[in-house]
């Protein structure tokens, strides 16, 4: 899909992934972007700068779901891109506190169910739409030393594919995008809290991932992956289960040696 006269959404975009998203598809002469987060000042600066209406959102209410979409198709008529970005990370595995994991499947996996519920209507009804989930590599690959991280974003990716299966042939196109390290505060907050450094090194700038996202739309390819290698470690936990098991314990084992 092209972006040129889109009326584009994009949520958690004061920040990392969705600010970088913002500003790179208003090169493309959308009709509109509206940046939405939690943030409202920070939702507010991006979108001064380029352009843009901002809306206050925490994408983990369904009413403030209602409102963005409401807003943004009373002023521009429809939505044609909805990028559901906004995601949170929490560590640990199953002695992380109840809240901790009610909040993250709120975040990372209800707000997407919203999203569709809301926008979906208008989209099914045009016979066209594109909804881009953020989802992570995490959720192909799993995450060594954050069950609730791997679990959502496993869950999203479901949801997603699920969308892809059933509206698919209604005209809706359904990307997600599944990044490793991405150089964002969310990233930087990772590493101070696990003093263990395995996504650093590869970690690609908010800027890079935007333009992959682009060309994933225009390509309209389900899955996004702006770390090519991502593919090949997917295709060797379908080969061969086990061993993909065998060989992430022993990558989680080496790094907790490393752990400074
Ligand atoms: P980020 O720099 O922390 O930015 C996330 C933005 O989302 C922040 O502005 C944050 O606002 C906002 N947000 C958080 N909870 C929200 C809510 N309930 N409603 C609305 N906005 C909310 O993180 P990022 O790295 O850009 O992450 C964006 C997405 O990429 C997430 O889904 C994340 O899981 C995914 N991802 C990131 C990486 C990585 O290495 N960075 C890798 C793979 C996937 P506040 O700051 O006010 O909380």
């Amino acid at each position: 899909m092209e972006l040129t006269d889109k009326v584009i959404v994009v949520t958690g975009a004061a920040r990392g992934i969705g600010r970088a998203l913002a500003r790179r598809f208003v090169v493309d002469h959308p009709k509109a972007v509206v940046v939405a987060d939690l943030d409202g000042d920070g939702a507010q600066t991006v979108g001064q700068e380029i352009g843009g209406k901002s809306v206050q959102c925490d994408v983990s209410r369904e009413t403030d779901i209602v409102r963005l979409v409401q807003e943004v198709e009373d002023i521009h008529g429809r939505i044609d891109i909805f990028c559901s970005n906004a995601g949170i990370g929490v560590g640990g595995g199953p002695e992380a506190v109840d809240d901790y994991w009610q909040r993250i499947w709120q975040v990372n996996v209800m707000a997407h169910v919203y999203v569709a519920r809301h926008v979906l209507p208008g989209m099914l009804a045009r016979k066209e739409g594109y909804l881009v989930g953020t989802v992570s590599a995490a959720g192909l690959l799993n995450h060594m030393f954050a069950a609730p991280y791997g679990v959502t974003k496993a869950a999203a990716l479901s949801f997603f594919e699920w969308l892809a299966i059933a509206h698919g042939d209604s005209g809706i196109r359904v990307s997600c995008l599944c990044p490793q390290g991405v150089k964002t505060d969310m990233l930087a907050q990772e590493l101070s809290q696990l003093r263990i450094d395995f996504l650093g090194a590869g970690a690609l700038e908010p800027e890079v991932v935007a333009d992959a996202v682009v060309k994933g739309i225009a390509d309209e390819r389900f899955l996004i992956l702006p770390h090519p290698e991502v593919a090949d470690y997917f295709h060797r936990k379908a080969d061969d289960y086990d061993r993909w098991l065998r060989g992430m314990r022993r990558l989680r084992q080496n790094l907790l040696d490393s752990a400074y």
